[in-house]
């Protein structure tokens, strides 16, 4: 029998509205949601291809033990067992640091992933805490702790209204945006075009939101830092440097003045490759349109002033008066944020509390760098024990970090290991444990993160919408079973942690006088809640919490699990808003223009004036059918341009003697991978372009499409050393490379590629 279910789609970061078909238990089609409240019925090609993820017939059905070295099925009850006889006696003989943890990036599209891993890193008590953070955005967060107190006070660009947007290193014409959660980004992005506003991209690709803009400058992959704190430079000496309203919220502005003094447009143009004329040009631009925001994304997060160049985006909002304000890049408040406190000093952020014992890496945000994982577990030093059990949680670091050949073997060395994952994939595959979550369809959703980070406040909720399938076990279940079994409470009730999360929640919510609880009973505040199980019981808890929430019952109109149910395409809660001076949380309560971190890494900057790259770097790639490591198994959305090739410039072909469709060796740090060269005028001359991802050719996998096709890794071409020192994030742009053509021997390996 065909029906149709609403399903959030949580294959990037839109999190747009789906209606999937549903025949006999299987999703069959999907398309947009017309009233979804946020995404109107906006879907891409990989919301399309739903049903074909849902039903990958390589996703594990039932949990793997290792039993004499081979991964086997087993029952539940068996893989819990072989977790707790796993993790324990690390923890008891080597301490809980012996353990160590590595979260994905699917994890911030579940909800699982948003309830249960917090509490798995309290319970464990470990310090070897890795995500994708640290490969992906965690200059945003250094900077948003450094500047505003708070790491996940990330401003987003109000593409809706603004006049003059500003891209850095973002590609959301084919990536649908990051943090930036905005359904339909390019029909925002024609719309700001159609009101006659203006669009600006810095990039060193030709990429499709570059063929869009208004002006498309092609800088030198690495150089944003410099290229943004010229523009601060030009906006403080040209007199157009007006924070407006924010200025009472601010401290630092002459000392930040004067420690972008050396940054002129004529200094920094060398090293970016931009003239100075031109960033006069575009500060100027910058500081006289009605609005303006200026949103920067990967590309210039994983460069060697990620830091910095994230810290000078928010410099740029605010010297233009353009931080909280609309048209400019404000705050989101999402319906489970905290119960928002009264504006004031708070704690600060605080970076380097403790280090990594091998490279002495600073943890950032609680987290060590994803760079540093093989080292922490392959060498032993005399400052603690190395990581002898790894938990992996959605999480692929063999593809996702540099050198996956070294951390391969590291992973083989492990005394014990669990993977909370669908596939038996290049890291899952040295799990003594893998739990495989159900497909999607089969789990509820809302999207904890990303409604942080939405151009526009919204709340919706899903359930499931297939039944799970016999034998299979809610992600939820899984995760809290995991937490018990790893922290010594196996076999305990899994509801359990849902309990204990909502009587500390709200034993704390009854202390706090700013809370619509404050005074009352933690406990009958408990039974109060609605919801079916766990899960949606702390969903109730923070919406009801939460900005919008009924205060269990202050007031009768804010927002509810139940009343959120009886919304099923969601609830709009309006456009932003200027929020500030309550997000601030630094000790001063003010933004903190020029923090001491900030300033002590100054002079490397200073430095990179000078430098310039006598060969070829490497840069990333984003293709609209693709999601970093997670979608290469499924046939609809690999193939045709998602292919995973190295762009090169006509001119540097023609210098290397390399023809379109030619196999070349690309080498660098880390080691060397092959790949067909796509020659292209779409990236500028003296930088190669190779998507991430890609490399499904190691053996005891089980993704046959993506081993068909499976591309190279190119993060084996980092040795790890390369990170932002403030963030811990590794560099995997503006990379030194040397690319050569294959010899004709070897080229016959590749002979279906030319
Ligand atoms: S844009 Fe993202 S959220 Fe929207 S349908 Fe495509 S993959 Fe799904």
């Amino acid at each position: 029998m065909s029906r149709t279910a609403l399903r959030i789609c949580p294959l990037c970061e839109a999190t747009c509205g789906l209606t999937l078909t549903i025949d006999d238990g299987r999703v069959t089609g999907a398309r947009g949601d017309r009233d979804d409240v946020f995404s109107k019925g906006f879907i891409c090609p990989k919301g399309a291809a739903f049903g074909a993820v849902d039903s990958d017939p390589d996703r594990l059905r039932a949990p793997l033990v290792r039993v004499d070295g081979e991964l086997r099925e087993a029952t539940w009850a068996e893989a819990f067992d072989a977790v707790a006889a796993g993790t324990r006696p690390v923890v008891e003989r080597h301490g809980p640091h012996a353990v160590g943890l590595v979260l994905g990036n699917p994890n911030v599209h579940t909800v699982a992933g948003a309830l249960y891993p917090p509490v798995l890193i309290a319970g464990l008590g470990t310090r070897s805490l890795f995500t994708a953070s640290t490969v992906d955005q965690m200059p945003k967060h250094v900077a948003g702790g450094l500047l505003f107190g708070d790491a996940n006070a990330i401003p987003v660009p109000d593409l809706d209204r603004t006049d003059h947007l500003l891209l850095i290193g973002a590609n959301p014409l084919e990536s649908n945006g990051s943090l930036c959660t905005a359904p339909d980004f390019p029909g925002r992005l024609k719309a700001l075009k159609a009101r006659g506003g203006t669009l600006t991209v810095i990039d060193p690709r030709r990429t499709r939101t570059a063929r869009l803009a208004d002006r498309h400058l092609a800088v030198r992959p690495g150089t944003d830092a410099l290229l943004l704190a010229a523009l601060a430079h030009t906006l403080f000496d040209e007199g157009l440097a007006d924070p407006g309203e924010l200025a009472p919220h601010l401290t630092g502005l002459d000392e930040l003045a004067a420690a972008l003094h050396d940054f002129t447009p004529e200094a920094v143009a060398p090293a970016c490759d931009v003239d100075a004329a031109t960033l006069r040009t575009l500060a100027r631009e910058l500081a006289a349109a009605p609005t303006a925001a200026v949103y920067a994304r990967i590309g210039s997060c994983t460069v060697p002033h990620g830091t910095l160049a994230s810290w000078l985006v928010d410099v740029l909002n605010i010297l233009t008066g353009n931080l909280d304000r609309p048209g400019g890049a404000l705050f989101p408040q999402a319906a489970t944020d905290r119960t928002p406190r009264p504006a004031g000093p708070g704690r600060g952020f605080a970076l380097g509390r403790w280090h990594s014992r091998v490279s002495r890496h600073p943890e950032a945000k609680g987290e060590l760098p994803l760079s540093a994982l093989a080292e922490e577990i392959d060498t032993a030093t005399d400052d603690g024990e190395p990581i002898r059990a790894l938990i992996a949680v959605a999480a692929n670091p063999v593809l996702s970090a540099p050198d996956g050949d070294r951390l391969d073997k590291a992973l083989g060395s492990l005394d014990f290991m669990v993977s909370v994952d669908p596939y038996l994939n290049e890291t899952s595959r040295h799990a003594d444990v893998v739990l495989p979550p159900p497909p999607p369809a089969q789990s509820p959703h809302h999207d904890f993160a990303f409604n942080t980070l939405a151009v526009r406040n919204q709340v919706r909720y899903t359930r499931p919408a297939v039944p799970l399938e016999p034998g299979r076990m809610a992600e939820t279940e899984i995760l809290a079973r995991l937490v018990l079994a790893a922290t010594g409470m196996h076999g305990a009730d899994p509801g359990a942690v849902d309990a204990m999360v909502i009587g500390q929640t709200l034993a704390k919510a009854v202390r706090e006088p700013h809370s619509p609880v404050h005074g009352r009973d933690p406990e009958e505040l408990a039974a109060l809640l609605t919801g079916d199980n766990g899960p949606e019981r702390r969903l109730d808890m923070m919406l009801r919490l939460g900005p919008y929430g009924d205060g269990f019952g202050a007031d009768p109109d804010g927002l509810t699990l139940e009343k959120l149910l009886a919304h099923p395409h969601g609830i709009d809660l309006g456009p932003l808003r200027p929020r500030l001076p309550q997000p601030l949380k630094t000790r001063s309560g003010k933004v903190e223009l020029l923090p001491e971190p900030i300033a002590a890494d100054l002079p490397r900057l200073r430095a990179a004036l000078g430098e310039r790259p006598a060969g070829l770097v490497l840069v990333g790639r984003r293709h609209l059918r693709s999601n970093n490591s997670w979608m290469h198994n499924v046939p609809a959305l690999t193939g045709g341009s998602n292919r995973c090739t190295l762009h090169l410039h006509p001119e540097d072909a023609a210098r290397l003697g390399v023809r379109d469709g030619q196999p070349v060796r690309i080498k660098g740090a880390g080691g060397e991978v092959t790949a067909p060269a796509e020659v292209t005028d779409g990236v500028r001359p003296g930088v190669v372009s190779l998507p991430h991802g890609w490399g499904h050719d190691r053996p005891g996998t089980r993704m046959r499409h993506a081993a068909a096709d499976p591309g190279a890794n190119v993060n084996q071409l980092l040795d790890g050393s390369l990170l932002d020192p403030l963030s811990g994030n590794a560099v995997l742009n503006g990379v030194p490379v040397e690319v050569a053509p294959l010899t004709a021997t070897v080229t016959k390996t590749f002979g279906a590629l030319t």
